[in-house]
């Protein structure tokens, strides 16, 4: 992964550029000098403070994930309002906010059908927003980030937290509670939670919060498995040493209420299929590829009604909003989440350790 610093050499500071992490093609990213955008209409302008790095990112680096060469990455910002375009109202410049890492118009069929994720899609109207961050447009591993429908999307943080409680909120926190929430855990459910990354551990926690009586989380890494008690889980499996859909079953009596998949693996996903009650939900957060196949048997051939729910990471001012309400309370705290920092032109070594799971990363902070 090679990084360079290209043209940051005798150019003094200007408003006209911004140093940004431009990725050119697999393996290839580089923190260079590019033009700083100004707001149009409905957007606005922040100055990036904190971001981070996501396993799609890595994906994106890997060539497993396509993405125009010359796009900015990153899809989990914190920032401060630098610029308003017209039409954006109820800001200033110089608040805090965080973006989620899609974001949604709010105007469109999916949107005002409450699955902001899906933005865009869902009939045959026009949508003017839905855009993701590093994958359709520039993303926030630079200094400032231009935010479409902004209106919809800059949700202000309230100063009693930190920029590192919220960033993991854009994305992997949302994604993972999403997860329980999909699930619709109940008081009092099994829950089992297979891998137990970043978002899995965060499905962990959502369960929690949603009233499980028990969370079992399953990961193959011994520090991940000691997070995951961390995060909430009552029990934790090794898949390397135990069955794990057979060890479900006694634990649960007959199977765990919700599974929820964090991998995005054939494997983890038959795992979760097959540890689920009759009448009980598999919650799939994984993006898979190539085929996924389904057992019959282990979908009691179609006898068993089950119900099997997928969610993208949900996002909009309100969605981040209510994730900070949860971090303020007190009932879920993100930052152990945080294993590592850098500043933005150490971001070829940030995606170094994160990509190799080097030295029990989980979450890496960047700082432009
Ligand atoms: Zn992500
Ligand atoms: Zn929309």
């Amino acid at each position: 992964m090679a990084i360079s610093l290209r043209a940051m050499e005798g150019i003094a500071a200007d408003t006209s550029t911004m140093r940004a992490a431009v990725f050119h093609g697999p393996g290839e990213i580089s923190v260079e000098r590019v033009p700083r955008p100004r707001p149009g209409a409905g957007e606005a302008l922040i100055r990036v403070t904190l971001t981070t790095i996501c396993g799609t990112d890595v994906h994106i680096l890997k060539g497993e994930y396509p993405v125009q060469p010359g796009l900015t990455i990153g899809h989990e910002p914190v920032g401060i309002i630098e610029e308003l375009g017209p039409g954006v109202v109820g800001y200033q410049v110089g608040e805090r906010v965080l973006v989620g890492a899609i974001t949604p118009c709010g105007q469109c069929h999916a949107c005002l059908s409450g699955k902001l994720s899906q933005c865009g899609h869902g009939s045959g109207y026009q949508a003017i927003g839905g855009w993701r961050f590093g994958n359709t447009i520039n993303g926030a591993q630079a200094e400032y980030l231009l935010v479409p429908s902004a209106q919809a999307n800059l949700a202000k943080i309230p100063d009693t937290l930190t920029d590192e409680q919220v960033v993991l909120l854009a994305d992997i926190a949302s994604t993972g509670f999403a997860g329980a929430e999909s699930g619709k855990v109940r008081i009092g459910d099994s829950v089992v939670v297979f891998a137990q990354g970043p978002i899995g551990l965060c499905a962990t926690a959502g369960a929690r919060l949603m009233g499980a009586a028990l969370v079992i989380g399953v990961d193959g890494d011994a520090t991940r498995r000691e997070m995951s008690r961390r995060m909430g889980a009552d029990v934790v499996l090794d898949p390397s040493t135990v069955d794990v859909p057979a060890e479900v079953m006694r634990l649960t009596k007959g199977g765990a209420d919700v599974a929820i998949e964090a991998l995005g693996l054939q494997e983890t996903f038959e795992s979760a299929l097959r540890s689920i009650r009759p009448g009980g939900t598999l919650s799939s957060l994984g993006v898979y590829s190539g085929k996924l196949q389904m057992p019959y048997d282990a979908f009691a051939a179609g006898l068993g009604d089950h119900t099997i729910v997928t969610s993208l990471c949900p996002g909009g001012k309100e969605r981040m909003e209510r994730l900070m309400k949860i971090v303020a309370s007190g009932r879920f705290d993100p930052l152990p989440l945080i294993t590592h920092r850098f500043s933005l032109d150490e971001i070829g070594e940030a995606y170094r350790v994160f990509s190799n799971r080097l030295d029990g990363v989980l979450k890496v902070a960047i700082r432009p």
